[in-house]
């Protein structure tokens, strides 16, 4: 589909993705920016792209080439902060979009970074642990000229996870000379890593569902939650939801749809990933054929927590839910925005829903420069007041504009950036 935005020449206009998805968001936020929008370009071009190859030598011997980028979509704000996703649909225009809503996405909760993103085109699954260590180190030496803990500081996403944190910090220390814990977040405890960071994106999600239930009238005792993606963030979320009575009646992952309505047995199937790296097969429960069908399952809640423009014109129709909660990054796109809120759905947009994993992360930056750790639930407790202000803070703003919670968040998050940018004044 071609694209009706004007794009930069590094993209070709058809296959756009994301990136399209991203940039129909900001237009519908700039009637609301006020004398702001005669700043708003700089919210639809990346301050900074780099583009690498990243050449590893086999376990047989043979020599393979990726696809490696990082984006600094803005940085009037901060540091650039987001993560680092391996999988073999990224692509520039992918990381351009997962790059500018991590701007708008840390400007709404608030957090003093700008926004970033990186990744390589690869399927993780397809290599060997020590080829994926070979990878992570180069990639990570050749983006090391634009990284830094005072200039973007990458973190986990889709298909990476402590092990490449601790990868990377240990590549980037060594170009440095010095051990630098705080170039990248996510990292695992024992090396400057956070007491509740593995949970908090999903810990996060679970609490502002917690209060979007409640502006529904709908007890978390007893709801029933569908859950797209059972990694990290899906599911933490359905864990989470789990121990609060709530019934997780379906999982999908890359593999298979599992359903059970009396709720699934949650460690047990997270038991069963470990294992067998997928849902495909989990004894207790009946798998669906048609993975289609997901969408329409009657259920309370439907949780987004795998890739973008999952939710679409297409499907968003079948969805029987009352809240869609995005876990994962532009779950949604903007006709399916559409579609839901003339359905009477309530949709928690991903740049408030899923903040509570760079709130974590931001933590763990903070503790790092300080050399001074604080207790799991000291993070916890800042993660939920944080999440519940910034939830409660777009609903007074969506009720005041009468606008969808998507619209109120890029409203918070586009003014705060721009009125970085206005102050700070164009150089030179
Ligand atoms: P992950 O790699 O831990 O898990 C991804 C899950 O999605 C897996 O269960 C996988 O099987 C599933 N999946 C992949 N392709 C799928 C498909 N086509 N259909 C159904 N399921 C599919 O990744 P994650 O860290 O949980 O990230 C998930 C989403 O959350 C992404 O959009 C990511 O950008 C976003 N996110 C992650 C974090 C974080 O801290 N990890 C923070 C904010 C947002």
């Amino acid at each position: 589909m071609s694209s009706p935005h004007e794009v930069p020449s590094y993209l070709t206009p058809p296959g756009i993705g994301a990136w399209g998805v991203y940039l129909e968001q900001i237009d519908r936020v700039t009637p609301y920016l006020g004398t702001l929008a005669r700043w708003v370009e700089t919210m639809k071009r990346p301050k900074r792209i780099l583009i690498v190859d990243v050449p590893i030598e086999r376990d047989d011997g043979t020599v393979a080439h990726f696809e490696g980028y990082r984006v600094q979509h803005n940085t009037s704000r901060g540091p650039g902060k987001g993560g680092v996703r391996f999988h073999q649909d990224v692509s520039l225009a992918e990381v351009m979009a997962l790059s500018a809503w991590m701007t708008i996405k840390n400007a709404a909760v608030n957090v003093p970074y700008g926004g970033a993103k990186g990744g390589i085109r690869v399927n993780p699954k397809t290599l060997s642990k020590a080829e994926l260590e070979r990878m992570t180190r180069r990639y990570t030496s050749e983006i090391n000229i634009i990284i830094g803990p005072n200039k973007d500081i990458p973190a986990p996403d889709v298909n990476t996870n402590e092990q490449i944190m601790a990868w990377m910090m240990d590549t980037y220390s060594m170009n440095q000379g010095s051990t630098a814990s705080g170039v990248v977040t996510g990292k695992p405890v024992s090396l400057g890593g956070s007491l509740g960071r593995h949970d908090a994106t999903g810990r996060g999600v679970f609490v502002v569902g917690c209060e979007a239930a409640v502006k529904r009238g709908l007890e978390i005792k007893g709801a029933r939650i569908a859950v797209q993606g059972f990694g990290n963030v899906g599911g933490v979320a359905a864990r989470l939801f789990a121990d609060a009575g709530a019934k997780v009646v379906a999982v999908q992952d890359h593999a298979a749809t599992v359903v059970r309505s009396s709720g699934l047995n949650i460690p047990a199937l997270q038991a069963y990933v470990a294992q067998n790296g997928s849902v495909a097969g989990f004894p207790e429960a009946e798998q669906l054929d048609n993975a289609a069908s997901f969408w329409s399952l009657d259920c309370d809640i439907l949780v987004p927590a795998a890739l973008e423009q999952q939710i679409d014109r297409d499907n968003a129709a079948q969805i029987r839910a009352s809240i869609v909660l995005e876990g994962a990054n532009g779950p949604t796109t903007p006709e399916a925005d559409d579609i839901l809120h003339d359905k009477g759905i309530l949709l928690v947009p991903d740049v408030i829903a899923n903040a509570g994993g760079v709130t974590v992360s931001y933590f763990e930056w903070v503790q790092d420069f300080s050399s001074f750790f604080w207790t799991e639930d000291e993070i916890n407790s800042r993660l939920t007041r944080i999440m519940r202000e910034a939830f409660a803070a777009v609903w007074a703003l969506a009720e005041e504009k009468k606008v969808t919670l998507r619209t109120a968040a890029f409203i918070v998050g586009c003014t705060r950036v721009l009125q970085a940018r206005e102050m700070r004044g164009l150089y030179p």
